[in-house]
């Protein structure tokens, strides 16, 4: 792989550049929180949903 800040080339399993000393673990961590916002975002939207659905269907009921 590549570093992501000066593009020299790294090992797979370092975790700073060894060229600039970048981070390499933060970026992964990034993706991961990314992920994790995202899935939230899909769980928050989906209550939203159902709490949508629970209002129309009360509301058809009277
Ligand atoms: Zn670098």
């Amino acid at each position: 792989m590549y570093c992501k800040k000066c593009g020299c080339k790294i090992d797979k399993d370092s975790v700073y550049c060894d060229s600039c000393g970048a981070s390499l673990m933060n970026n992964k961590s990034e993706l991961k929180e990314k992920k994790a916002s995202k899935s939230i975002l899909l769980i928050i939207g989906l209550i939203l949903l159902g709490l949508i659905l629970f209002f129309v269907f009360g509301a058809l009921k009277k």
